[in-house]
């Protein structure tokens, strides 16, 4: 995660809303808009996304390229040893 030289908003919502954008409706929400991720993606892509690109899925229902979540997935996976399973595993389980 790289942090940005400051705050973002998003652009999306009122100017009404509280700011910054938070991470809300989430567990522990916390702030948003001050930072970059770089997801590394299949075929060697990397993938940059601003952190409130979290805001952006939850509240707003933006889907990001499939190597994206591909990517998120790896990761999730890699450091939960191995414990998440992704959804076509788990749909297999429940057949
Ligand atoms: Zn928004």
């Amino acid at each position: 995660m790289q942090r940005t030289r400051g705050w973002h908003w998003c652009p999306f919502c009122p100017s009404s809303f509280p700011y910054p954008t938070t991470s809300e409706p989430l567990r522990d929400p916390f702030p948003l808009g001050d930072a970059e991720i770089r997801v590394p993606g299949p075929n060697g892509l990397t993938y940059a996304a601003p952190n409130l690109i979290l805001h952006y899925v939850v509240i707003h229902a933006y889907l990001p390229p499939a190597g994206f979540v591909e990517g998120l997935r790896t990761l999730a996976h890699h450091q939960s040893g191995g414990q998440v399973q992704d959804e076509k595993a788990a749909g297999e389980h429940r057949s």
